[in-house]
């Protein structure tokens, strides 16, 4: 019976159609009213997006509540320059951003023990969003680090599509030789709920020669449908309707071959998506090499990681790119936060790129339902990249990240399209 029961779970979960929607009026006043995304619109594409015919009026009134957590390292001067470009953005255009700060990080662990509140995400569940820094301290583990905060927060709030877009930008150079722009235009779906960090594993026999560590890679049928499905309705959206399944399903013969298989059934109703599998290896090779050839992207959890910094190298700087951790039906806020990590190397310089942080701005604010900053704050974002004078040293410059901001800044504000 219980066997019977849970098949009867999973086939419901597996059978649920994955609605990535959009909440067109966002906020807590416009529960209820949703549409699908163009995916072109989600990634700071600059296509103007349709989102339905809500008026401008009620649009006027509207806050958003905005919990942002700096974090560590360069995470508190990105986050504040993020606040400064996202508050210009909304007097801009006309609603408002609330933003709560929270003190979570290192700092706090090493005081207290714990990265954040008992009831910490009881306080930034009912947030719109979340604008997330950095986690990580020199004299900190990383595993503790990324357990105690980021993955305490995305993996309870269900934010089980991780999304990159990667585009090299105006004035920003490839390290790849021939590759000028438009021949890498990518997004990253980055599996974010199980797989290699599912947190399955243990540790015996501590120090001793006889000592066993094991982590396990976790895939289930219904964890790796919904983000299949993520994954080709968001190629669907593109124009080149293109997707790539990374695998290394020669090697991993049981997780990755079930990746696979559902891979495959996914596709038969995306008829209108061409889509083709590659082993990870093999993917780092095609992305240096023939970047054209790729458009949408979906890996695991530990896949995409590597992969994504790989890519976000090749789009130029680490400092530049953007991610969204999406609750695709809303249960949960999503979290919006820059790739790069702590910095320690450049913490209290002045000189943290923050372009990666106003990028996830822009996601944040699509996904908020407010294109039309959105797309303000990505030609803003654009005008300030094709300046040199205003790169940073990661880019090659000497900008400060006050100076990038005052400059997107002035840049919002001149734009009265
Ligand atoms: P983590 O483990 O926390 O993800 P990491 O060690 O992978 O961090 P980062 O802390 O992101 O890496 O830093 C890698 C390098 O990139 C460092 O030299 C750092 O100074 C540089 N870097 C990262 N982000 C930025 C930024 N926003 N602006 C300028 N340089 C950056």
């Amino acid at each position: 019976m219980f066997l019977g029961l849970a098949r009867g779970l999973i086939y419901t979960i597996y059978n649920l159609p994955l609605k990535i929607t959009w909440n067109l009026g966002g906020g807590h006043a416009a529960a209820g009213e949703q549409s699908r995304s163009s995916g072109l619109a989600m990634f700071g594409n600059p296509v103007a997006p349709s989102w339905g015919n809500r008026p401008q009026e009620k649009r006027r009134m509207r806050t958003y509540r905005i919990a942002a957590i700096p974090g560590d390292g360069i995470g508190a001067e990105v986050i504040a320059a993020g606040i400064e470009v996202l508050d210009a953005c909304a007097k801009r255009d006309g609603f408002g951003l609330a933003f709560d700060r929270f003190d979570w990080g290192s700092e706090r662990y090493k005081k207290t023990g714990a990265f954040m509140p008992e009831n910490g995400r009881d306080l930034i569940r009912n947030h719109d969003a979340v604008l997330f820094g950095s986690a990580g301290a020199p004299d900190v583990a990383d595993h503790i680090t990324l357990w105690g905060l980021r993955l305490a927060i995305c993996q309870p709030f269900d934010q089980y599509a991780n999304v990159r877009p990667t585009r090299i930008l105006p004035g920003i150079t490839s390290p790849l030789r021939n590759v000028s722009g438009p021949e890498l235009d990518w997004v990253i779906v980055r599996e974010n709920s199980e797989g290699e960090y599912a947190g399955v594993g243990g540790r015996v026999h501590r120090g001793l020669p006889e000592e066993v560590a094991t982590d396990v890679s976790m895939f289930t049928r219904a964890g790796v449908t919904r983000i299949m499905r993520f994954a080709f309705d968001l190629a669907r959206s593109r124009p080149r309707k293109l997707l790539t399944v990374v695998t290394k399903s020669n090697a991993q013969r049981h997780g990755m071959v079930m990746w696979d298989e559902i891979a495959a059934e996914v596709a038969r109703g995306y008829t209108d998506v061409t889509w083709d599998k590659m082993l990870v290896d093999a993917m780092t090779m095609r992305m240096t090499l023939r970047p054209q050839t790729l458009d949408t992207i979906v890996a695991t959890n530990l896949h995409a990681d590597i992969l994504s910094d790989l890519a976000a190298a090749l789009a130029g700087s680490l400092g530049i790119a953007p991610t969204a951790n999406l609750n695709p039906e809303r249960e949960f806020p999503s979290m919006f936060e820059p790739i790069h990590g702590s910095a320690f190397d450049i913490t209290g310089k002045g000189i943290a790129n923050p372009i990666g942080t106003f990028w996830s701005g822009v996601l944040m604010l699509e996904h908020l339902g407010e294109p039309a900053a959105a797309a303000r704050l990505m030609r803003a974002i654009e005008r300030v990249t094709a300046n040199k004078s205003l790169h940073t040293p990661d880019l090659g410059g000497n900008a400060t990240t006050a100076q990038v901001t005052k400059a997107v800044c002035d840049a919002l504000a001149g734009d009265n399209r």
